[in-house]
């Protein structure tokens, strides 16, 4: 996989006090990017493990080092936003467009090794891979959805070229780029941020659909992912928007009460697998859906999980890149959550029809 900047885009690579990668990405023209990080900081917090769960097959990483991780600091103590009047945060610069680091306190970092008890029940290893931080503006106060259509396109273009990057790092099994938006998801930092996390194994739900997919395959003698896209834009009955060459719809079967899928017409198995006219259109249609997410419960912010799924290693000829957000929030005062059926089962219970469901995000109004 190639690295893909494919519009002007300048790209700094620095390194912050403990030797942590800082990475600038700018639209246009190149910004000098030379501010220095000057606190006195200690090496940054590793050490996870990764466990196979013998029953299930699922990867677990046990992270236990990540206790003592900031957790929703005071707005003037943000670490996401530019270091400014004397006061030094992550990113040593006193203005940015979008940055990425890598995490101080990563569920997953450094090189692979081999692992341990592998003719056993019980396989482990070093959590390997990489965790970074996707800042998107440097606007403390901002949400994804109030972002203009070139930022957004520049963060497409972070995600990308983190993508190529991060895959090609040895170890590395699957590239994985998300967004936690609200305290109610858990997030711990109030500013505009999504994360990466480069994986030293396939998640179970890719693991899943990979299965599914190899299953239809072997049935029908086509993709799974063309087929399931084409019957969605043939019924039209859960599409929320279309563009030329995307299309989002709530799944047949969603987990969630509001849950929206997009996916490009044209399959590819990652982010670097876009071309320039997918990569064009995709800002103006995420951001929509972003705000039809806003607009759904009246005032205030909805809160979201965005999950980009990228195909793994050895996994690029059938399973296709998209991104699936949804919501936790089922009314306007309740959340859904993970209760026994789901947390112990993974059994979802969906207390909204999909086709409800696309029916008021494509009714609300904007
Ligand atoms: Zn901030």
């Amino acid at each position: 996989m190639a690295g893909t900047l494919t519009q002007p885009t300048a790209k700094t690579v620095t390194t912050l006090a403990d030797g942590r990668q800082l990475i600038y990405y700018d639209s246009g023209e190149a910004v000098p990017r030379d501010a220095v990080d000057r606190r006195p900081l200690d090496p940054p917090a590793h050490g996870s493990e990764v466990r196979l769960d013998p029953a299930t097959g699922a990867w677990v990483t046990v992270a236990a080092h990540r206790q003592a991780r900031t957790y929703q600091p005071p707005a003037e103590e943000c670490p996401l936003c530019p270091s400014r009047d004397g006061r030094h945060s992550e990113i040593p610069a006193d203005d940015y467009q979008v940055a990425v680091f890598e995490n101080r306190f990563p569920s997953l970092a450094g090189p692979p090794a081999a692992l341990e008890g592998v003719d056993g029940l019980r396989v482990s290893g070093p959590g390997a891979g990489r965790c970074e931080v996707v800042c998107f503006t440097a606007d403390h106060d901002a949400s994804f959805a109030d972002l203009d259509e070139r930022r957004a396109r520049l963060v497409l273009d972070a995600w990308t070229d983190r993508t190529a990057e991060l895959a090609a790092l040895p170890g590395v099994r699957q590239v994985y780029c998300f967004e936690n938006r609200g305290a109610e998801i858990g997030v711990t930092l109030a500013h505009p941020h999504g994360q990466i996390y480069a994986f030293p194994f396939t998640t179970p739900r890719t693991a899943r659909m990979a299965a599914r997919a190899a299953e239809h395959r072997a049935a029908t003698g086509r993709s799974l992912f063309d087929d399931l896209l084409a019957a969605e834009r043939a019924d039209g009955a859960r599409v929320v928007l279309a563009g030329e060459h995307w299309t989002a719809f709530v799944p047949f079967a969603a987990r969630w009460p509001y849950e929206v899928h997009l996916y490009p017409h044209r399959r590819v198995a990652d982010l670097t697998g876009l071309d320039e006219p997918q990569r064009a259109e995709f800002p103006r249609l995420y951001l929509e859906l972003l705000r039809r997410f806003d607009r759904l419960f009246g005032a205030g912010r909805t809160p979201y999980i965005s999950a980009w799924h990228q195909a793994p290693a050895g996994q690029e000829d059938e399973l296709a890149l998209h991104l699936e957000l949804f919501t936790i929030r089922r009314a306007a005062d309740k959340l859904k959550f993970l209760a026994g059926v789901e947390s112990g089962m993974d059994a979802f219970v969906n207390d909204v029809t999909p086709e409800d469901a696309a029916r008021r995000l494509r009714e609300v109004a904007l």
